[in-house]
């Protein structure tokens, strides 16, 4: 099936980084978010990051224009009825994501593909929920979303061929790279990427090590670019402990229990570079570690 136009659910930074990478590809854009605030913030994002594409010279002036104005913002989620694909990015809770595709649906085109930006909740399930479980897959980026050279591809249980073609001919006109995953949770990069960050979380709330050292030992250790730490408030704290949930009740094995230092970040708001306050405060010039 031919893709042209996109429906992005949800403005966050995953969904302004999607709507970016689909516009300079040249698919017209249409991106929703329940605040207006947030689709402000967005286009003032994807604005930002094409600009110094642009400064760099990965793109023209008239890309850079010529991107912009393929993407159009929306209060109304009833706008994304006349797109060929819609990718939902809302925040990563299963109400959520649900509710969005039931209040979309009866707006849709008949041969509209739904995907989910989902990094761990079911395909199979979110997709037995519509009236399109054929016609459904997980589509789950990277972030950053321009920067990340990979997209998981993963099929539902009913997800058919042609639905999974359209996708991968996305991927591929975006210039990423595709993986295909199966529907199981947290599928393959979060499967083995959160409960090492969990861990990490552990070595803290154990005081094997503090931030700064555990940190430091993972990047000149194990040569990793970044500390798990730091990683996982660049993730967000929210959508790592909501993986590892998911993880603990989908495979019901102890080994992915949430460490309990985790959750209270959570619960006191310090949700990572998004708060400006996670394992690290960026409130000031230069990252201050909170433990
Ligand atoms: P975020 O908190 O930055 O953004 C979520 C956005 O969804 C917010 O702007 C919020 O207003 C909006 N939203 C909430 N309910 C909505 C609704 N009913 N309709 C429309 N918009 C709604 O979160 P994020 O980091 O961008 O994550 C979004 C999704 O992408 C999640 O499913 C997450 O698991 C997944 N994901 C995140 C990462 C990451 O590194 N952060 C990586 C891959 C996938």
């Amino acid at each position: 099936m031919d893709i042209q136009k996109i429906g992005i659910v949800g403005a966050g930074q995953m969904g302004n980084g999607i709507a970016h990478v689909m516009a300079l590809a040249g698919y017209d854009v249409i991106l929703t978010d329940v605040s207006q605030q947030a689709l402000d913030k967005a286009l003032e994002t994807i604005r930002g990051n094409l600009a110094r594409q642009a400064s760099r010279g990965k793109i023209s002036d008239e890309e850079m224009n010529a991107t912009l104005g393929r993407i159009g913002t929306t209060l109304q989620l009833s706008d994304l009825g006349a797109t060929d694909l819609v990718i939902e990015a809302a925040t990563e809770r299963e109400t959520i994501k649900q509710a969005i595709f039931e209040d979309l649906q009866p707006h849709l085109q008949p041969h509209t593909i739904l995907t989910s930006n989902t990094s761990s909740i079911s395909i199979t399930r979110l997709a037995s929920r519509t009236d399109r479980p054929e016609r459904f897959m997980g589509f789950h980026f990277m972030n950053p979303v321009p920067v990340m050279q990979l997209v998981e591809l993963i099929r539902g249980i009913a997800t058919d061929e042609e639905t999974f073609k359209s996708c991968l001919a996305v991927v591929e006109r975006i210039g990423k790279t595709a993986s295909s995953a199966e529907d199981f949770p947290a599928f393959i990069v979060n499967r083995i990427l959160m409960p090492m960050i969990n861990e990490a979380v552990y070595t803290l709330y154990e005081g094997v090590g503090n931030v700064k050292s555990i940190d430091e030992a993972m990047k000149l250790g194990a040569n990793h670019p970044m500390g798990p730490l730091e990683l996982a408030d660049f993730i967000g704290l929210d959508t790592c402990l909501a993986i590892m949930n998911v993880l603990h009740d989908g495979l019901a094995d102890t080994k992915y229990r949430p460490c309990p230092l985790l959750t209270k970040y959570v619960e006191a708001g310090w949700l990572g570079r998004k708060t400006q306050r996670g394992f690290y405060d960026y409130r000031g010039d230069t990252p201050v570690p909170t433990r």
